[in-house]
């Protein structure tokens, strides 16, 4: 059981550094989807109710080290400013006088903005002298950037080591992803039945494995669907335990972007010349029942490419499936809660995660740096 300190735990009102996770799909300098944004707003309007001056940090795409414009976190303020409702200041560097001078200025409640942490290279390298200015910043640490915690970079895991154990924590959001998290590998109820799909297999290896052990049901979807079923993967999954299910039926197509020939077919014969982008009708009927017989959901993955509507029917009918199921339900992964959103469900979704590759490494029980350094005891 992982506990970490929370920010009950805070000397507050302080100067809070706020490591936040504000790296938001941009469309030029429009905000496509704010959730990472909003899902900060209860640890900020905490923090302003107490009285606390706030500096908030984030990363915004790669940067690599250099300032690029493209990547600056400006839009971002003037969302936060709209959703919090109140003035929110700006330091166009991270690190230095400007930023030391506004910081040190703030009064309770007020909020500044820090320029891209990723427009220096010290914060990808974990380089204690770029931490030690961040440290100038404030006098407690407070850390609610689930997506970036499996990274050791200098804003995650250097920094809160510079401030006395007592003076850093972990906020409302990361405490609820580990909350949510948890209840997933320690697997509180049962029957336990994990959903995995998605495009990409790199990364999803372990996380797979470790489900296999610790669910009692494997369904599996997706691009993921086909490299298994390529390699008769059924016999594997029962030698590791869980019941794994690979799809009985398929859609398939000729083209992605141009289909002219879309039709179900059963698994056993995706000709040469067609692709498959969905899971079948009877491959979803029999994945929603063992759902809905479920006490304990999670789900990495699309079951096809449900950006394109020929192709979004098994996502979306899992998406209902899990939000019907008397269950505690966790979804993870960045396509994954994209499809849920667009589905209408999610808020009838236990937790939706934040952080996609952390939340996987955190299945696959790999211990993440920015959880580790926040842990009680330490
Ligand atoms: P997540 O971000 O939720 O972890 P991934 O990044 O692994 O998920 O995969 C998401 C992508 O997988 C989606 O963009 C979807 O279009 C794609 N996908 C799902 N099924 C297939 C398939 N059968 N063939 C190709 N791509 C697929
Ligand atoms: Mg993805």
């Amino acid at each position: 059981m992982i506990q970490i300190k929370t920010l009950d735990s805070l000397p507050l009102p302080a100067r809070v550094f706020y490591r936040v996770d504000y790296n938001v799909p941009l469309d030029g300098t429009t905000i496509t989807d704010a959730t990472r944004i909003e899902e900060t707003l209860p640890t900020l309007r905490l923090l302003r109710e107490k009285g606390c001056p706030v500096v908030i940090a984030s990363h915004l795409g790669r940067p690599k080290g250099e300032v690029k414009p493209k990547y600056s976190l400006a839009p971002v303020r003037a969302k936060l400013a709209e959703l919090l409702g109140a003035d929110v200041q700006w330091a166009g560097d991270c690190i230095g006088s400007e930023a030391q001078a506004k910081a040190a200025a703030l009064k309770g409640g007020e909020v500044l903005l820090l320029e891209n942490l990723r427009f220096h290279s010290g914060e990808e390298k974990n380089d204690a002298a770029f931490a030690q200015e961040l440290r100038k910043l404030a006098d407690v640490y407070l850390n609610d950037a689930f997506g970036a915690c499996h990274r050791a970079h200098a804003s995650i895991d250097a920094l809160p080591r510079l401030f006395p154990p007592n003076q850093i924590a972990g906020g409302l959001l990361l405490a609820r992803e580990i909350e949510f998290l948890q209840k997933v590998t320690n697997v509180s109820e049962r029957p336990f039945v994990a959903l995995f799909g998605g495009a990409k297999i790199a990364g999803k290896i372990e996380p797979l494995e470790a489900l296999v052990k610790l669910a009692d049901t494997v369904l599996i979807g997706g691009g993921m669907a086909n490299t298994f079923l390529a390699a008769k993967g059924k016999k594997m999954g029962k030698s590791l335990g869980a019941e794994v299910m690979l799809p009985v039926d398929l859609v398939v197509a000729d083209s992605l972007d141009h289909p002219t020939i879309v039709e179900k077919i059963s698994e056993s014969d995706v000709p040469d010349t067609l692709m498959a982008l969905d899971i079948g009708p009877e491959t979803i009927e029999r994945y929603a029942a063992k759902i809905a017989g479920a006490k304990m959901v999670f789900w990495n993955g699309p079951m096809g490419v449900f950006e394109k509507e020929e192709f979004a029917k098994g996502t979306m009918a899992m998406a209902k499936a899990v939000a019907e199921a008397k269950a505690t339900t966790v979804v993870g992964g960045g396509e994954s809660v994209e499809a849920v959103k667009s589905s209408g469900y999610a808020d009838r979704i236990s937790h939706i995660s934040t952080g996609g590759g952390a939340s996987l490494e955190f299945i696959a029980g790999e211990t993440l740096p920015g959880v580790e350094v926040l842990k009680t005891g330490n």
